[in-house]
């Protein structure tokens, strides 16, 4: 009698159904940490840059003379959003705010938006953030690798100033520090600076040229006195720099510089809770150490039995702010849903939750779906069949395998084997616990068959009796 027996070394842990709403395995707020976008001694530079040129530019003709706004939408100097997504990149969004304008001219720590809350920052030194800083979210600095966010104009307009190829990595406050710029003068007199964009990505166009509203200017990036990739947007009322001209664009309550005048032709909600990305992980994201770039380590192919992290990234996501996370199945059944509310609220988030495909996931193309602030969001990944574990290689190419292993308690195993002679003979099997008890007895199992398995947990001895002189036994292990 052949008597061979394949020893696993599974781990015995039996993995209860997953509770309604389990708490994240990992994840929470994302911060931009502050740095002063413009330094005193960039600002000096700059301001004595645009004055020259756009001294130059007059003295030459090239400077259209400002013309009053007219009192009609067409004509109004609004501002369209400043950044895009490359073509062919798609997510709902890509971007999160972490500083509007000071409008507090007081120091340190006397902190005011257009909205009367504190999303802004200012220094000892007197310092107060003269812009609005837009950062990317998440993967800010693979995606400036990547060229995936790029910055245009917002405003049609002329060039009045440029300056490139400078470091564009920058992690923290730095006071010599240059950055790559571009500055444009719009039909009306006012100007808007676009700060910190990737070396070497602007635009070809020079100053004195004409830029048309939406026209590509560069690359997020992190050049000069910067923490990360973001765009510093600045605006003046005029060609002179100074904090009475300066604008916000944003019109509320709380704007001290152009009160309830809002300088966009549509604008944002101060919070916009929204989904940025859905991502599948088979291990939780690395964002690393500025410099480094991020190790997302996403996937979207994924066998049997593999561990999938549910990954959702957020911008403005509010304390309370629930929201419902399904996996789907091939067929739109559920494999699982749970519920997560904010406990807290961040200008940028992510949470996530990992969970095993059992061995006998459905084969096919799954989808991992949010409904948050009245929005679905969806992602779609893919599972192969898994490797049978317990498989027993004999000579000449025969086997006896059992899929999956280690076996779910939801549904059954399945029985395969190639062996001379005996090929399709039905077989005689046998369950054993490891106290010798039988569990499950059948007489007849053809190859491919299921089996059934005892439903408690714990490894299991299934006895293949070929003939009364072949027998093959394999350990699986019940979860
Ligand atoms: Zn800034």
């Amino acid at each position: 009698m052949k008597t061979t027996s394949l020893t696993l070394t599974s781990l015995l842990i039996c993995l209860g159904a997953a509770a309604q709403s389990p708490p994240p395995n990992g994840g929470g707020a994302y911060q931009l940490p502050t740095a002063p976008c413009v330094t005193p001694e960039l600002r000096s530079s700059v301001v004595a840059m645009l004055q020259a040129n756009l001294h130059a530019l007059e003295v030459r003709g090239q400077l259209p003379a400002p013309q009053a706004p007219e009192m009609s939408e067409a004509n109004a100097v609004l501002f369209d959003w400043p950044l895009r997504l490359a073509p062919g990149v798609s997510y709902r969004s890509y971007y999160g705010i972490s500083n509007y304008v000071d409008q507090d001219t007081a120091f340190p720590n006397k902190l005011l938006d257009y909205n009367c809350g504190n999303r802004s920052y200012d220094l000892a030194s007197g310092y107060n953030h003269p812009g609005t800083d837009i950062f990317t979210w998440p993967f800010s600095r693979l995606m400036q690798a990547n060229n995936t966010v790029q910055v245009i104009a917002a405003q049609a307009g002329t060039v009045i100033g440029k300056s490139d190829g400078n470091a564009d990595n920058s992690c923290a406050m730095c006071t010599a520090c240059q950055w790559n710029a571009v500055f444009i003068r719009h039909t009306d007199g006012s100007v808007a600076w676009y700060g910190h964009m990737k070396k070497n990505s602007l635009t070809a166009k020079n100053v004195g040229d004409a830029v048309a509203k939406a026209e590509y200017l560069g690359i997020v990036g992190s050049s000069g006195s910067s923490t990360g990739p973001h765009l510093h947007f600045e605006v003046y009322r005029n060609s002179t720099f100074t904090l009475a001209n300066r604008i916000d664009p944003y019109a509320g309550p709380c704007n001290r510089l152009n009160g309830n005048t809002t300088w966009w032709v549509t604008q944002k909600p101060y919070r916009e809770p929204m989904v940025n990305r859905l991502v599948t992980h088979h291990a939780p994201p690395v964002f690393g150490t500025c410099p480094e770039l991020e190790k997302p380590n996403d996937r979207r192919e994924f066998q049997q039995g593999d561990t999938v992290y549910f990954a959702t990234y957020y911008h403005d996501q509010q304390q309370g702010a629930t929201t419902q996370y399904s996996v789907l199945q091939p067929d739109a059944s559920i494999f699982r849903s749970w519920s997560h509310n904010a406990p807290s609220t961040y200008n940028a988030s992510y949470w996530y939750w990992w969970y095993i495909l059992p061995s006998n996931a459905p084969v096919g193309t799954w989808t991992f779906r949010t409904l948050f602030n009245g929005m679905t969001d969806t992602v779609q990944f893919s599972v192969k069949p898994s490797t049978p574990t317990a498989v027993l290689n004999l000579a000449n190419g025969q086997f006896v395998r059992i899929y999956p292993n280690p076996a779910p308690a939801e549904a059954p195993l399945r029985l395969e084997w190639r062996l001379d002679g005996a090929r399709q003979r039905p077989v005689q099997v046998r369950v054993w616990d490891l106290n010798g008890r039988l569990h499950i007895y059948r007489p007849s199992v053809r190859s491919g068959q299921p089996i059934p398995m005892p439903t408690a947990c714990g490894v299991y001895v299934v006895e293949v009796f070929v003939s009364a002189r072949e027998r093959y036994r394999l350990q699986v292990a019940r979860q």
